[in-house]
């Protein structure tokens, strides 16, 4: 793992990082220092809110075709800087260029706002008859408040900004303390297109997240991080009877039904789950196998993940990463620890290396999967947001099926088999936002998004998307 080819300052980075003062923010791979966050205090938090809401009405008062218009223009501008914001991404969050990682988030940015620009917003007419007419329209809440968690930072900035945006919203957006810079980055060169104050970037802590939360001129909260936070978010909301979107934790089983052909479906499962080296809120977390293909899906998986190199973001080579934090890596070495001492087997890493250990290099957490666990393991009920899978052996469905449904949480879930009636009829009973059925965590920006349970509620997404950030309005007569 070599830092040779490491560019040492981008352009982007010169323009968004603190001229003097602001905060270290050290590359999770190298320990090296990326650029200097700056650090908004609570007076910038109110002036910016000001200076979105003065905007407003201003934005919404613009054609919704000259909105979606400049969300591609948006669009053009990110495609424009897209190696610049993707090398920024990697050193920061640490996620390598190459593999479904920074290029792709990138990517996937671009077809977000696209997408969000071509859905159609028009009324609904919901009475038309004899006794009457009802309307249903949908207009601006006004500043939307966006707050946003440090695994896929610029992503998941984006399908809180697109849909507010071309509802006539303007936008307050507060990265999380350990990926500011990609947040800044992109809404930096976003501002190169959109009108002055629509958008406005308010680096901080969950302090700054608190006073966004609890801010009277702020109409609505888009959330997305853990569930931990996200409660507090919802007490504090209260005060203000603030609309919210909660995108929260989740812990999402994948059921293997006794059908599946192991070869052909390990590639996916391996991703299902280790996408983001592990570090994404819809991975598959646990996965239930039934006894009869048990010892060959963990041998397919095996062979997989030994071909998934892991290292420095910036070489080509590497598809997987480091652990973005320390806390993190933590939370990791903490369950699979628990798992190794409770008898489980470990099939693949699991061994960390001493210097990491010891809290020097890169936060480094070898792929590693885990065979013969019990249901109720720590590093089965916990989330444990990293490159590790549990893989729990079953010998009843109904079992399997219950043990899925036994958490708080409820995000994705995934049913994987060669007979599509048996896999939806598996489906129907699993409690989650979304089942994918030989897949897992393939997000579509036409598609509702959201959790079910403590993962959250609110979806995001498509014409459902647009909905949640705009106050619906009834004209009758
Ligand atoms: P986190 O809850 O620690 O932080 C998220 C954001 O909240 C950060 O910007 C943080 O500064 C801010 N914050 C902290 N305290 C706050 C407070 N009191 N008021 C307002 N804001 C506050 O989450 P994280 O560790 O950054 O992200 C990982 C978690 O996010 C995982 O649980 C993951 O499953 C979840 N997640 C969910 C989705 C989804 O779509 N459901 C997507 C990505 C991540």
């Amino acid at each position: 793992m070599t830092t040779q080819n490491v560019p040492q300052k981008v352009s982007l980075l010169e323009r968004i990082q603190s001229a003097s003062g602001g905060r270290e923010i050290l590359d999770p791979a190298t320990g090296e220092v990326v650029g200097r966050a700056p650090e908004a205090t609570e007076k910038d938090l109110d002036a910016a809110v000001a200076r979105a809401k003065a905007a407003q009405p201003g934005w919404a008062a613009r054609s919704d075709d000259d909105r979606a218009g400049l969300l591609n223009a948006a669009a053009e501008a990110i495609e424009a800087h897209a190696e610049e914001l993707a090398v920024l991404l990697s050193r920061e969050q640490g996620k390598p260029l190459n593999g479904p990682n920074a290029r792709f988030e990138v990517g996937a940015c671009v077809a977000w706002l696209r997408a969000t620009a071509s859905f159609p917003m028009d009324p609904e007419v919901i009475v038309d008859d004899e006794s009457g007419r009802a309307e249903l329209h949908h207009r601006p809440l006004g500043v939307i408040g966006a707050i946003g968690p440090w695994n896929w930072p610029m992503m998941i900035s984006i399908w809180q900004i697109a849909p507010s945006l071309r509802m006539g919203n303007t936008v307050v957006i507060k990265p999380s303390g350990y990926t500011p810079l990609s947040v800044l980055g992109l809404v930096d060169v976003l501002n190169t297109v959109l009108d002055a104050d629509v958008l406005i970037a308010v680096p901080g802590r969950g302090d700054i997240g608190d006073r966004l939360t609890r801010h009277p001129d702020i109409a609505k909260i888009m959330f997305t991080g853990s569930t931990p936070t996200g409660k507090k978010i919802i007490a504090a909301a209260s005060e203000t009877v603030k609309r919210l979107t909660m995108e929260l934790g989740g812990n999402d089983a994948g059921i293997v039904l006794d059908d599946a052909d192991p070869a052909a479906i390990a590639e996916d499962l391996f991703w299902g789950a280790f996408i983001n080296t592990g570090q994404t809120c819809a991975a598959m977390k646990r996965l239930y196998v039934p006894d009869a293909l048990y010892d060959q899906v963990c041998q397919a998986l095996v062979e997989v993940a030994q071909q998934m190199p892991m290292g420095v973001g910036l070489e080509e080579a590497n598809v997987l990463g480091p652990v973005q934090n320390r806390a993190q890596w933590e939370i990791v070495d903490r369950l699979v620890t628990a798992a190794k001492e409770s008898g489980a087997r470990i099939l693949l890493g699991g061994d960390p290396d001493p210097q990491v250990v010891a809290g020097r290099g890169g936060h480094f957490y070898p792929t590693t999967l885990v065979a013969d666990i019990d249901p109720d393991n720590p590093l089965v009920v916990e989330e444990q947001f990293g490159p590790v899978l549990p893989i729990i052996r079953y010998t009843d469905l109904d079992q399997a099926i219950t043990d899925a449904n036994s958490l708080e949480v409820g995000l994705g879930s995934s049913v994987w088999s060669s007979d599509l009636g048996r896999a939806r009829a598996v489906a129907a009973q699993l409690e989650a936002g979304t089942t994918w059925i030989n897949k897992h965590g393939a997000v579509d920006p036409r598609v509702p998004f959201g959790g079910a349970k403590e993962s959250g509620f609110g979806l995001e997404f498509g014409t459902h998307g647009l909905r949640e950030v705009s106050q619906p309005h009834v004209i009758s007569w």
